[in-house]
C-alpha cells in the first residue's frame, strides 16, 4: 500500500543510537542504515521513513551552534521533499538544540521533532523504542492534506511539548522533561491526543533559516553574598554583548547601589540585559517588590516565563541581527516561536 506521508530522521548522536556490540558488550554508535531492520515497528507506519546521519554522532554534550546550523540546512535543504523531521539527539543538551531551532528556522509549516532515549536503543528496557515510534508517528499527522504540527516540538516518555518550553530535568528518570510553563501539546496513552489549542498557528509563508548566531553571553546566577569585584570584571568584559541575569522569585536582585549601577551602566553601553528567574515555574513580574522595582526602571528586559534554554538561544538569535537596544527588548519580550506566554 502507497504510505501517504514521509519523514525524514535525522539522526545526530545521544544515547538513542547506540548499540550494544554483539561480541564486546560495549556501547557503540549504530549504524544508521540498518535502523529499519533494528526497529521492524517503523514499517507499519503510515508513512515512509527515510534516513540521514551526521558523518560525526555526537554525544550532545558537545553540540554547538554550527551544528544547530547543520540541521537547519538539513531541513531546508529537504524541506519540500518531506512532511516532516525527526531529530534524534542526546537528551543533555536537546532542549538548547529544539529551542534554537525554533528561532533559526522561520515561518516553519511542517514538524520538527526532537526525540532520544535514557538507554540504548538496543538495551532490553530501553525507552527508545516508543520516544522513536511515536515521535515518527506524531511527525506525519495530517489533516486535510496539512500537517497538524508546524513547529519545533520535544517528544519524550509519552508527551510531545513545544521544544522551546523545555527543560531536562532528571537524569535518571525515563520521563527527563518538563515544560513548566506550557501544556504538552500532545500525549500518547491508548490513543493519540494532540490538544489543538495549544499549537502554534502559522500563516504559510517561505522558510527562512537564520543560521547567524551571536554566542557572547554571559549568565550570571545571582546568589546571597556573590562578589561585586568577580561580577564587575566578568560582566564588564568588552566581549560580553549580552546578559541574562538569573534572578530570585518574580525577578528580584540586591537592590545595592553597586549592583543597580553596573547594571544600568552596561545598559547605557547599549548591551542587553533579560531577567530570566532561578525558579523553575512561573514568571519575572518586575515591580511586584521593590528589589525588581530599580531593574524595571533602568531598562532591564523581562524574560518573562521564559526557560534559560529559550532565553541564551533567543540572545543568540536576535544578537546576531544588530538591533538597537530598544528594538531587542521590544522584540524579546514578544513571543516570536510562542517560547513565552
Ligand atoms: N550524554 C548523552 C547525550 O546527551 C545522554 C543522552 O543521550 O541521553 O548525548
Amino acid at each position: 500500500m502507497k504510505k501517504t506521508t514521509s519523514i525524514l530522521l535525522i539522526y545526530t548522536g545521544g544515547t538513542i543510537g547506540m548499540i550494544k556490540d554483539a561480541e564486546t558488550g560495549a556501547l557503540r554508535n549504530f549504524d544508521f542504515d540498518q535502523l529499519l531492520d533494528k526497529i521492524p515497528e517503523l514499517k507499519l507506519l503510515d508513512c515512509s521513513i527515510a534516513s540521514t546521519s551526521f558523518e560525526k554522532p555526537l554525544d550532545s554534550s558537545n553540540m554547538q551552534p554550527e551544528h544547530w546550523a547543520q540541521m537547519c540546512r538539513i531541513i531546508a535543504e529537504n524541506y519540500d521533499k518531506y512532511d516532516g523531521f525527526v531529530i534524534l539527539h542526546g537528551s543533555d543538551t536537546m532542549s538548547y538544540s529544539a529551542s534554537a531551532l525554533s528561532f533559526m528556522l522561520e515561518n516553519l509549516s511542517k514538524p520538527v521533532i526532537f526525540t532520544g532515549s535514557q538507554l540504548p536503543i538496543g538495551d532490553l528496557r530501553t525507552d527508545a523504542k516508543e520516544n522513536l515510534i511515536t515521535a515518527t508517528q506524531l511527525a506525519s499527522l495530517h489533516k486535510r492534506g496539512k500537517p497538524v504540527l508546524k513547529e519545533v516540538c520535544l517528544y519524550f516518555e509519552y508527551k510531545l511539548y513545544r521544544g522551546n518550553r523545555t527543560t531536562k530535568d532528571s537524569a535518571e528518570y525515563f520521563e527527563a522533561f518538563t515544560s513548566p510553563n506550557f501544556p504538552p501539546l500532545a500525549t500518547s496513552g491508548v490513543h493519540l491526543q494532540v490538544f489543538e489549542k495549544n499549537l502554534l498557528r502559522t500563516k504559510k509563508k517561505t522558510l527562512l533559516v537564520h543560521e547567524k548566531l551571536d554566542t557572547h553571553i554571559l549568565i550570571v546566577h545571582l546568589f546571597p553574598g556573590i562578589s561585586a569585584e568577580l561580577l564587575r570584571k566578568n560582566m564588564e568584559e568588552p566581549m560580553v554583548k549580552g546578559i541574562l541575569l538569573k534572578t530570585y522569585g518574580t525577578g528580584n536582585a540586591p537592590s545595592e547601589e553597586w549592583f543597580i549601577d553596573l547594571l544600568k551602566n552596561l545598559l547605557k553601553r547599549g548591551i542587553p540585559i533579560v531577567n530570566v528567574t532561578q525558579c523553575s515555574t512561573g514568571s519575572v513580574q518586575m515591580g511586584n517588590y521593590e528589589t525588581s522595582t530599580s531593574l524595571k526602571k533602568i531598562g532591564v528586559v523581562s524574560g518573562k516565563d521564559i526557560t534559560t534554554e529559550a532565553a541564551v538561544t533567543k540572545m543568540m538569535y536576535l544578537l546576531a541581527q544588530d538591533l538597537t537596544l530598544t528594538v531587542f527588548k521590544t522584540i524579546f519580550e514578544t513571543s516570536i516561536r510562542g517560547e513565552i506566554s
